[in-house]
This record gives C-alpha cells, sequence and structure tokens, in this order.
C-alpha cells in the first residue's frame, strides 16, 4: 500500500458521517504514526507505506471512528504553546481552558506582580498549573489533584516541561488539605496566597447522563460537579479563602451557563469585583472575584 492510498484509507473510516474534523483527525493520525507531515505526503504519495505503520494508523483510525477521542490515541496535546502528555486518567486541555491562564497572567501582569503563589485546584494533566509557572517564571505554584490515574500525567506533565509545579496529592473539599499552607511562622495558622485557580468538575447531573460521545470517555471524576455543578464553586470559594490573602484572586472556568450563579455564589461568600469573562466562542468561560 502506498502512503497516498493509506492515507485515503484512514480518511474513509473517519468520514463516518459522526465527526465534522475527519479530515484534520486523519491527518493527525497519518502524521503520529508515519512521521509524515501534510506536505511529507505530498512529495512521497507514490511511496510504499511500512506495513506495521499502516496496521498501526487503521487500528487508530478505526478507534477514533468509533469515538475514541484523538487526543487519547495520540498520547499528547497542545495547550498554551506547551505539549501535555494526555490519556484516560485526565481531562483532554481544551482550548476554552486558555482563557482562565490567561486572565490569571494578565491580573498579575497589571498588579506587577512576577511571582505570585498559586495553587490550582483539581490539576489534573497539570495544564494549567503548568501554564501559569512557565508563563510567570518567578511564580510558585501548587497544583492538588485527587485522582491517583491522573497522577502519572501530572508528574510526567511538570517533568516534560521543567515546571517548578510542587503536587498536592488529595481531596479539595477536605479541609484538611490546607495543612499544606500551613504558616511555618505562626503555628496555627495559614499561609496566604495570590491566587486559587480551578477549573472543577461542573458538569450538572443532567448534562452527565447525556455526555458527547468523546467526552464519555473523560474521567467523570473531573466532569461531575454534583446534582446542579456547583458543588466544587460552593465548597472552594468557601474553605480556599482561609489560605488566599486579602486581595488574593480567585479564578474559575466555568460552564457556560453558570455565569450568574457562580458570580452570586463569590459575592455571597466575600468576595468583590466579580467578573465573568468569555471564551472565544463568545460564551461565559471564566468568573473571577478578589477576597475582599
Ligand atoms: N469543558 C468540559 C466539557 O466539556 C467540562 C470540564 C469540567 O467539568 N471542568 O464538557
Amino acid at each position: 500500500m502506498t502512503n497516498g492510498e493509506l492515507f485515503l484509507l484512514i480518511k474513509n473510516t473517519l468520514n463516518n458521517g459522526e465527526n465534522p474534523d475527519f479530515e484534520f483527525d486523519s491527518r493527525c493520525i497519518f502524521e503520529d504514526i508515519t512521521g509524515l507531515s501534510a506536505l511529507d505526503l505530498a512529495l512521497n504519495r507514490e511511496k510504499e507505506a511500512d506495513g506495521a505503520a499502516a496496521e498501526k494508523a487503521l487500528k487508530l483510525a478505526k478507534r477514533r471512528s468509533e469515538g475514541y477521542p484523538l487526543q487519547y490515541l495520540l498520547g499528547e496535546w497542545e495547550f498554551y504553546g506547551l505539549r501535555f502528555k494526555v490519556g484516560e486518567g485526565v481531562l483532554i486541555p481544551r482550548p476554552d481552558t486558555e482563557i482562565l491562564v490567561e486572565t490569571v497572567i494578565n491580573h498579575f501582569s497589571a498588579k506587577k506582580q512576577t511571582d505570585p503563589e498559586i495553587a490550582d485546584l483539581c490539576s489534573g494533566s497539570g495544564c494549567i498549573a503548568i501554564a501559569l509557572q512557565k508563563s510567570m517564571p518567578r511564580s510558585r505554584v501548587t497544583a492538588v489533584e485527587l485522582s491517583a490515574e491522573a497522577m502519572p500525567y501530572l508528574s510526567a506533565n511538570i517533568q516534560r516541561n521543567e515546571a517548578r509545579v510542587q503536587i498536592i496529592k488529595g481531596d479539595v473539599t477536605d479541609g484538611r488539605l490546607l495543612d499544606n499552607f500551613a504558616d511555618p511562622d505562626s503555628p496555627g495558622d495559614h499561609r496566604q496566597i495570590d491566587c486559587i485557580v480551578s477549573n472543577p468538575p461542573y458538569l450538572t447531573a443532567e448534562e452527565m447522563s447525556e455526555l458527547q460521545r468523546e467526552v464519555a470517555f473523560e474521567p467523570a471524576l473531573a466532569l461531575d460537579g454534583g446534582a446542579d455543578g456547583l458543588k466544587f464553586y460552593r465548597i472552594i470559594s468557601c474553605l480556599w479563602k482561609e489560605v488566599l490573602k486579602e486581595g488574593g484572586l480567585l479564578a474559575f472556568e466555568i460552564g457556560f451557563e453558570q455565569g450568574e450563579a457562580v458570580s452570586e455564589l463569590l459575592r455571597q461568600s466575600g468576595y468583590g469585583d466579580v467578573k465573568v469573562i468569555k471564551d472565544l466562542g463568545g460564551n461565559d468561560r471564566v468568573v473571577t472575584g478578589i477576597k475582599l
């Protein structure tokens, strides 16, 4: 089989009417397995494809045609200009989440603070924590994650991006986790940090019951925000306020219909200057507040 024939076969496998991005996905799978870019393919269409590679590529194409996420098949994905290892244990980094990272960076850049201390809660692959640390090299970032399945991805991503991010394994709804932020100079007190950032699970029970084909392969633990999707916003905004300094920034990613509810929650929990920020698609995507 030639390279051209292989590419066509991959494309035909993916073009089953359920995947509008089949052309893009075909190119990604073809390049990942053969190492040939679109240009390489154009120049080597008639060349014989490696048999083992062809077999592997077609296997991936079949899996993709059944709805398995492209990002998991490739094993890595880009976020904020960095590469992250991804797989079944972690949520796939979304372009929308880059707005959250940008919001935090803009906040500190406006304040001319280059060394904020930040905690990223429900860190997953670590994409937020790592993107922030790499963008603000003097920042100190802690990534908090509960899932044992996510842990190897989180550590590998910190390592491969050479980020200075410390991991705390635990449940962000468990107050005992705050002991990790004990103030060494004042026993019994917590250190006060500059920013809490989080893309917590925020899907409602109804949304969980009708997940898109691809999303159903992602960890429920990273998606399920309780009956009304707001469980983690309620708990984090209260509990983690303890370790946030006055004037510190709380920044959440939200579902596109949660802007008002999360803003109200923040106001009720003692945050001011509450803002809702839209993503590139014009949907509400981020809510921020300042601890009063
Ligand atoms: N953005 C994800 C979705 O599509 C949800 C991520 C989350 O719950 N934090 O559905």
